[in-house]
């Protein structure tokens, strides 16, 4: 029989979902909610290519499983095949280095990690309950983004400041995007046999960004720190800049630093410099209309991702691969370009035919010919990562 999982990605003000059979590749239903939480909230379902959306009478988490639940009572042939429920979780702190079968324990866990993701764990805790309660019966397995980077040794993950902050706090870089690196790295060693022993820089660029050295298929480094402010430029985060701008943000604006840092989240990046759009798109589409500030925070971007590339490059063997990945990664051109091009130290050299011609949504190789560091994109399916582990668990 054909088994599938559910996947559930909740966030504080959004839930996406999906059903995926055949080993995660074939994806039966997919969607989202929108707006939790709000008197405007919507939930999308996307199955065999039609679109329906719903406005929500009451747009709590609760409400939006009990909605995929009663679409799936109406659709009994995807339903009977459900082995489990697969849960994206940010933090896992230093608690989980894997994904792991739910029960009270590991909730426990998910709720104690909070305190490094205020935002995200206690939806997440809350989208486990409610799925707990009306999918009895069915197993549920949390997959960490923070799990893959364990494997960082302390002279990477601690920050130098008095140690009692770890020992007591356990204050340190954890990093995120982790359940993509651990994808991608899984999926190229099916194209590159022996990629598991060579030495892999990967760029995640979305409206979050950040890069991951991978040696000998672990992570050995990675930008994002103790929350993923630090690390790149991103849509409309700083990424990480000199700590004592909080301070002065805090008096220029007479604002606290719990603001000034909400100002570093979400004002600014490549919104803060461009002062038009955290979109990539926007950006490069008022760039070619002469927009001077577009270009300048494009630009900042390419820089900051390609330092932050050379210094995670410190921790590999040797620099065999790059890849790009994620809504920037998979489709700008320009900025793969730009990047490559800080990166010549490296002799990482792109065909600038195969980079501007890759086909959307596949795996391409975009290196010149001369160019021993191999340049990929290959898109990202967490999604997909999460299905084959909750499997992997309930066989
Ligand atoms: P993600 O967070 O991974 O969904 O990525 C979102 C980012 O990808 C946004 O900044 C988009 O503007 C960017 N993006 C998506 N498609 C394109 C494209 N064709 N060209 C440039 N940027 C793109």
């Amino acid at each position: 029989m054909k088994q599938s999982i559910l996947v559930i990605n909740c966030g504080s003000s959004s839930l996406k979902f999906a059903v995926l059979s055949d080993e995660g590749t074939v994806t039966l239903v997919e969607g989202m909610a929108d707006r939790l939480n709000t008197n405007q909230s919507t939930i999308t379902f996307k199955h065999q290519g039609q679109k329906t959306q719903t406005t929500l009478d009451e747009g709590s988490h609760k409400s939006v499983v009990t909605h995929i639940k009663q679409w799936l009572d109406q659709h009994n042939d995807i339903k009977r095949t459900l082995v489990g429920v697969g849960h994206r979780v940010v933090h896992g702190g230093e608690t989980f280095s894997r994904s792991v079968l739910i029960n009270q324990e590991v909730i426990d866990g998910i709720n104690e990690c909070a305190k490094f993701a205020p935002l995200h764990n206690p939806a997440h805790a809350k989208g486990i309950e409610v799925a707990f309660e009306l999918f009895p019966g069915l197993p549920q397995i949390a997959v960490f983004d923070t799990a893959f980077h364990q494997t960082l040794l302390p002279e990477h993950y601690l920050y130098p400041i008095p140690m009692r902050f770890y020992r007591d706090h356990h204050f340190r870089k954890y990093g995120f995007h982790g359940t993509s690196y651990r994808y991608i790295s899984h999926f190229f060693s099916s194209i590159v046999p022996n990629s598991h022993r060579q030495g892999v820089l990967i760029a995640h660029l979305g409206n979050g960004a950040s890069v991951c050295a991978v040696n000998n298929g672990q992570s050995s480094d990675t930008s994002m720190g103790i929350t993923p402010l630090e690390g790149l430029m991103m849509g409309t985060r700083s990424g990480s800049v000199d700590p004592s701008l909080v301070a002065f943000i805090g008096q220029a604006d007479n604002i606290n630093s719990e603001k000034a840092l909400s100002l570093l989240n979400k004002k600014s990046g490549l919104l803060g410099i461009s002062e038009l759009s955290n979109d990539c798109r926007t950006l490069e589409e008022a760039m070619l209309l002469g927009d001077s500030k577009a270009k300048l925070a494009l630009d900042m971007f390419a820089v900051r991702t390609a330092k932050h590339l050379a210094s995670s490059a410190t921790t590999l063997d040797k620099v065999d691969h790059v890849i790009f990945t994620g809504g920037i990664g998979e489709n700008s051109p320009y900025l793969r370009d730009l990047i490559c091009s800080h990166l010549r130290v490296f002799n990482i050299c792109i065909d600038s035919q195969l980079n501007q011609n890759a086909p959307r949504g596949d795996v391409s190789n975009i290196s010149a010919s001369d160019s021993h560091p191999q340049t990929w994109i290959i898109p990202t399916n967490e999604e997909l990562m999460i299905a084959l582990d909750a499997l992997q668990l309930i066989r």
